[in-house]
């Protein structure tokens, strides 16, 4: 404040000498000091602002030391025997410590942005499976709240690009979250599209729409603004810190877009915002080759949900598959099969949908295998997480597949596949067992303890996410320094480390814990290293350092989760 004062003084001082001058010879150099001054003012002015913003930086990660101990030593507290009481308090106090963490993380993010220290991420990813992360991570929320979440990514939109899918991912959660948080019933859709493209780049539109409260119209102006909620009664009913809109809105325009929100109150929002990304070149595509076998098949896609038959339908267009219709609910799809069959080209494969109003999924399959003119028709069950993990009664009725929402493309490709080739036994077998693995994993891994080290923010919550959704627990650190703090006080059985990280990177972090009189409980302690360059060079520079395997970024939940498994899975069986 003090500084202010004088950079304003001297500010004024400059500007008066300014007004009073009169144009002499003698004046210019006169003139040319001001000059400098105003320069000069100017450079001390923004010095400050920066040296605020990196108090702000540093102040947040003094914080958030000693708040993942606090975090870290309830979650140990928890593991303890203790009374249903104590048990409360400490969850409610790990509860409180996570909330914390989160804003201070939101905080850091935002006053890296202002102070300029926030910089892109270049690297190849596909688009596809970014947004299905994004929609998989997040539906298990969505659905606990009885909201369908969809996404759907139009099929000319180029998916091989370049740029940074943290940060992408990073705005899409914030949409997505709020567009959850603040619906009660209805849908959220994510729509992914093509703006414009160059041979190099594309600008894309993601836009994330909501059936929920709704934004007042004179609110949406102040609404990018930091620290700005809709009122203060928002606060304490949905809490947040009105900080992610601002976050999101600085990352959209890094990434040369913009952000914006259409809202009618009572009925919905949409917020919508674009990023240029560079396309990968073209030599790095390959292609899937899809079998005549699938094109040539006739489809029916069975869905109350108008978005959802959208998804599936642009998934058929992006294989070529082009004998597809569609129906919206149990009888017109009975209709249409039947009246197809009396013809030389029937349907060969219905996919439907599980919750569907009138008739819904399983007595459409009980239908279909009922009438004999029909009962051919390979069935495909598309289900909600949650809502029926039951795929044997599914099976029992006669259907060859039942996969749960959110598919992937990659899965739906599989089924289809797997469906064509294979008899319908063997395949419902195959794909159900799919379907349970994490559920089945869910038991024995609760007792083991994982630490990330990710400075990250996106990352680390992305990471955790994927990680309690195997049913491991973990914490997170933001670099190596705290990572070795964390490794002295409590016992884990294996370390996820990023390699870029501030203060302590990750080879000198594994060199610490390894060396001979390192302090950490399990100096042993498998480590795997998050590497955002998936090259053989820093690969083996990861095992020269000691950590014993690696993992290339973005996360792939499945390799995440095989990694996992490899070095620890035996340990509590
Ligand atoms: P917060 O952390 O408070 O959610 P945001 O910057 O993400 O901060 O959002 C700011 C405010 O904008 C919210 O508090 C809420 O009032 C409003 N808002 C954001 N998204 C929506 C939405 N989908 N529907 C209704 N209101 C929203």
């Amino acid at each position: 404040k003090k500084s202010f004062h004088v950079i304003l003084s001297r500010i004024i001082d400059v500007s008066e000498k300014f007004s009073g001058a009169v144009i002499t010879l003698q004046d210019v150099t006169e003139q040319k000091q001001v000059a400098e001054e105003l320069i000069r003012a100017k450079e001390m002015a923004e010095a400050a602002d920066r040296s605020k913003s990196e108090f702000l930086a540093n102040m947040s990660h003094e914080i958030r030391t000693p708040l993942n101990g606090v975090i870290g030593m309830t979650g140990l507290l928890l593991d303890t025997e203790m009374n249903l009481e104590q048990r409360q308090f400490a969850e409610t106090a790990r509860i409180s410590g996570e909330a914390l963490l989160s804003v201070i993380n939101d905080i850091l993010d935002y006053s890296k942005i202002e102070a300029g220290k926030l910089d892109l991420e270049f690297l190849n990813f596909d688009l596809k499976y970014a947004l299905e992360d994004v929609t998989e991570m997040l539906a298990v929320g969505a659905h606990a709240k009885g909201l369908e979440l969809v996404s759907l990514l139009h099929s000319n939109v180029p998916v091989l690009l370049n740029g940074d899918p943290g940060r992408l991912r990073q705005v899409l959660v914030n949409l997505v979250n709020n567009a959850i948080k603040f619906t009660q019933r209805g849908e959220v859709n994510i729509i992914a599209s093509l703006e414009y493209e160059t041979t190099t780049e594309a600008a894309i539109r993601f836009s994330v729409s909501d059936t929920g409260i709704g934004i007042p119209e004179d609110h949406v102006d102040r609404l990018f603004q930091s620290f700005s909620q809709v009122d203060a009664s928002t606060t304490r009913k949905y809490g947040g810190t009105g900080l992610g809109l601002a976050i999101s809105k600085k990352l959209c325009e890094i990434m040369e877009g913009q952000i914006g929100v259409r809202s009618v109150e009572g009925q919905g929002s949409t917020f919508w915002f674009t990023a240029v990304l560079k396309k990968q070149p073209h030599e790095a595509m390959d292609e899937l080759i899809v079998p005549v076998s699938i094109q040539n098949k006739r489809m029916l896609i069975v869905d109350d949900n108008e978005t959802n038959r959208l998804v599936l339908k642009e998934q058929l267009k992006s294989w070529n598959c082009s004998k597809y219709d569609e129906a919206p609910d149990g009888i017109k799809a009975l209709e249409m099969l039947r009246k197809a069959a009396e013809t030389d080209d029937p349907f060969a494969i219905a996919i439907v949908d599980m919750q569907m109003p009138l008739m819904d999924g399983e007595n459409l399959g009980r239908n279909i295998k009922n009438d004999p003119l029909i009962k051919d028709t390979t069935l495909v069950m598309l289900s909600s997480l949650g809502l029926r993990g039951d795929s044997a009664v599914v099976k029992e009725i006669g259907f060859a597949a039942y996969l749960t929402k959110p598919i992937r493309s990659s899965q739906l490709y599989d089924c289809l596949v797997t469906i064509t080739k294979q008899q319908q036994k063997a395949a419902a077998k195959r794909l159900s067992s799919i379907v349970t693995k994490h559920t089945l994993a869910e038991n024995k891994n609760r007792k083991l303890r994982l630490l990330i080290a990710e400075d990250n923010i996106v990352n680390q919550k992305v990471a955790l996410k994927y990680i309690e959704k195997f049913g491991y627990r973990a914490d997170a650190v933001a670099d190596g320094q705290e990572a070795v703090n964390a490794l002295q006080m409590a016992p884990y059985d294996l370390v996820l480390m990023d390699i870029q990280m501030p203060k302590m990177d990750g080879y000198k972090a594994t060199m610490q814990i390894r060396k001979k009189n390192s302090k950490v409980l399990n100096p042993k302690i498998p480590i795997i290293a998050l590497t955002a360059h998936a090259m053989v060079r820093d690969q083996k520079k990861c095992l020269d350092a000691g950590m014993d395997d690696y993992l290339s970024k973005p996360i792939n939940p499945q390799e995440l989760f095989d990694k996992i498994e490899k070095w620890i899975g035996d340990k509590y069986r």
